[in-house]
This record gives C-alpha cells, structure tokens and sequence, in this order.
C-alpha cells in the first residue's frame, strides 16, 4: 500500500521503539503506584511538544492515594479545525511487579531481535506509544480534521482503575459531549477488536461457630466444617451447574466462553502466625471464603447472587447450627459494544486494510477500564484494540513486537482518519 498516512509511520518505527523504552524506563510499578508522577509527566511533555493541551488529574483520595505515592494521571487534548467528534486512547500507565524468572531487566527497555523487552511493555506501554504515534502522524497528514484526538495516561488499572479511569469518568472526562469514541490498547492482538468484558461479582461468605478446646471439638461448633460443607455443595452442584452455562459472547480463551467461580481465599480459625512456637488447641469459630464469580450478558447478577445464597439458606435449613453471612465486594456488569458501532466498524476497516482480512472480534474474560467508561461515563462505543500478545501480560521476559506496534499504529491511525476526516481507509 503506497498511502502516505501509512509510510509517514514506517518512518518512525525508531521513534516509536525509542518511545515504548523511554515508558518501559519508568517502574511504574502497581502497588504501591511507583513513579506515576513521571511518567504521565513524560507523556505529557511529549504531546505538548506536539501541541496537546496538557492536563494533570491526580486521583486524590483514592485508595492508595497519598503524597508519597500519587496517583497522577495525564489527559492530553488536541484541537482540530472545526467541531466533530471526540477520538480517546485511553492507556493504563501502571505495571504489575516484574516477579522473578527474567533475563533481561525488566526496567532497562531492551531491543532485541525486533522485540522491546520490559515489565509493561505488552501490557500496554506498547499500545500507548502507537496511539501517540498513530495520533501525531494522522494530525501531520491531517491539519485540516475536524474533532478532537484526547490520550490519556491512566493509574491503577491493574488495581481496579479507581484512581484512574474511573475518578476521571466521575468527573465527566469520559461522557458525551467531551469524547465519542474510545479505543483502549490493550493488547488484545493487532488483528483482533476487543468488544468487551464477562461480568465479574466477587463476595465474601463468613460461616459461623463457637470457640471450644480441641481436644474436646463436640463442646464448639467448627465454622470450618461448616464451610466444608458449602465448599462440597458447590462442588456436587454449582461448579457443573456453571459448566453447562455457555455464552454467545466470543470470549477468548475459549474456556471461559461459559461462567466461572474461582475460590480466592480461605481463612478458618486461628491465624497462621504461631512461629516461633506452637498453635493452642481450639475450635474454629469463624471461617471466611471469598469468590470471584464471572457471569455473562445472558446472566443476570441479581439470579447469579441466588445460586449462591440458595445453597447457603439450604443448608441453613438442614444442617444443625449453620449459620453465615455474605457481603458483596465487588459488581461489574458485562459488556458489549455493537459490532456496528462507529468506533468497531473504523478499527475493522483499518485491519482490513493492513492484514487484508477482517478482524476477529473478542471478549475479554476478565474486565479492564471498560467498565468505567461504560457504566459511569455512559460510553459505550469503546473497544480494547492494541498490539502485544494477550498471554504474555504479567509474565517474566514480557515483550512487544516492533513490527506488531508499527502496523497497529497504522490501523489506529486509518481508524482516525475514517472517524474524523471522512477519509477513505
Ligand atoms: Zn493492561
């Protein structure tokens, strides 16, 4: 394809490896929330230099907010010519630890054999550095468009996004009339289109007993018995129960094209902490258990909490001093943007045009930043569209493909084309 657009890119894959290594640099490290400030001030600097307006939001009071470690984040704002419509890259700047089993460090940004090396590099400051490239390159080709082009650097996605995208969405920086359509780079594969996310509610379950000495458990009551006997219910009945519940949602890995539960913890009786020395004999009076249910579009949450709260009041009923409590932790509604929404329709039109087939569309088993964009923003043309390879996130030597940044820039950037200059793909 000879389209200048497009050769204006390959004309800075240096540009665009030396920037995804400057962002690798930062240990933006979640917890604690290391080096937030300098990093979305880096970004910052780079788009005004391009001539952004520059914010600074901090998340003030969000949890793990604090002057040691803020949570800062950058929204940048070009102008186009004239009124149209608002395109945002949203991108997380934060990183889980690197962890042990590396061979490179994971802080230094690495290049080798046409791979950028790092903690953050597939998950996602690959992703953030083509939207910066896609963006600049389509606003030099483009002075005449007519929108606006937002990218955000946001925190603590891997933490919840509550300091992040969620405190910007509460303060209107993801709802109409500011932002039409929203692309997150994810990295979700440079040929797929995320549509969205399962629905996730995670709940703490405390059964009940009383203390006794353990030489005589007859005189108390075990609450960890007692959750034995939940755990067993769930496994003679709800586990196959969720098993047969499949999904019309395209969700990849296709294990989880149906609804999970996973046993986060379990915590019964006496604290671990006895060394130096040795626990005293006692009855477990209490034992807490946490899930991590996802559910899916077909499913609805309130009959979701039931299948849990059936078998809990069940045994209630029938077996002698069961007693318990549940408390929700968290709810995240599922997802799914329209295949035919604008912002779906531009992506896939760009990878066609790249990879000259159409794109596969997928769900992501778990949720990211969607979920505030949709539920408090009320935007609902968002995708998770970026390079980088989904399994690799989170993984020792964790690394971006060079050519995979530069032809998701490519499609990124016929994607604003077609969004806000009219432009043929
Ligand atoms: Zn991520």
């Amino acid at each position: 394809m000879t389209d200048k657009l497009l050769r204006a890119i390959d004309d800075r894959v240096d540009e665009l490896t030396a920037l995804t290594q400057d962002l690798v640099r930062f240990p933006t490290i979640n917890p604690p929330g290391e080096a937030y400030t300098p990093c979305a001030e880096y970004i910052g600097e780079r788009l005004k230099a391009g001539g952004f307006q520059v914010e600074y939001v901090r998340g003030e009071g969000t949890p793990g907010d604090n002057d040691r470690y803020p949570r800062t984040n950058v929204v940048a704002r070009f102008e186009g010519k004239r009124p149209g419509k608002v395109v945002h890259f949203n991108s997380h700047i934060d990183v889980v630890e690197a962890g042990e089993g590396w061979t490179v460090d994971p802080f230094a940004g690495v290049v080798k054999d046409g791979r950028v090396y790092g903690r953050g590099t597939c998950d996602m400051k690959g992703g953030l550095a083509a939207s910066i490239i896609a963006a600049e390159v389509f606003i030099a080709e483009n002075p005449d468009f007519a929108g606006a082009i937002e990218i955000s650097g946001t925190v603590d996605e891997e933490s919840g996004g509550y300091g992040g995208v969620a405190y910007l969405a509460g303060k209107g920086y993801f709802s109409a009339p500011r932002v039409d359509h929203v692309i997150i780079p994810e990295p979700l594969n440079k040929d797929r289109i995320c549509l969205g996310h399962r629905g996730v509610w995670w709940a703490e379950i405390e059964t009940k007993g009383h203390i006794a000495h353990g030489s005589m458990p007859f005189l108390g009551d075990s609450a960890v018995r007692h959750m034995g006997a939940l755990l067993q219910a769930f496994e003679d009945e709800l586990f196959p129960a969720l098993d047969k519940k499949q999904t019309e949602m395209p969700v990849v890995p296709e294990g989880a094209r149906r609804s999970t539960m996973n046993i986060n913890s379990i915590h019964g009786g006496q604290t671990e902490d006895f060394r130096p020395g040795l626990p005293s004999p006692t009855v477990p009076d209490t034992c807490r258990l946490v899930i991590d249910r996802r559910f899916l579009l077909e499913e609805d949450l309130d009959a979701v909490k039931s299948e849990v709260t059936t078998i809990l009041d069940r045994l209630k009923s029938d077996r002698p001093k069961f007693d318990y409590t549940i408390r929700d932790l968290m709810e995240v509604k599922p997802t799914m943007t329209e295949r035919d929404a604008p912002v779906v329709r531009a992506v896939a039109e760009g990878i066609h045009a790249i990879f000259d087939r159409a794109p596969d569309y997928v769900i992501s088993p778990g949720t990211y930043d969607q979920k505030h964009i949709a539920r408090i923003g009320h935007i609902y043309d968002c995708i998770a569209y970026g390079p980088g390879i989904l399994d690799l996130a989170h993984q020792p030597d964790e690394w971006v493909g060079i050519e995979d940044m530069v032809q998701s820039a490519k499609v990124m950037a016929l994607a604003l084309r077609r969004l806000l200059a009219g432009g043929e793909i």
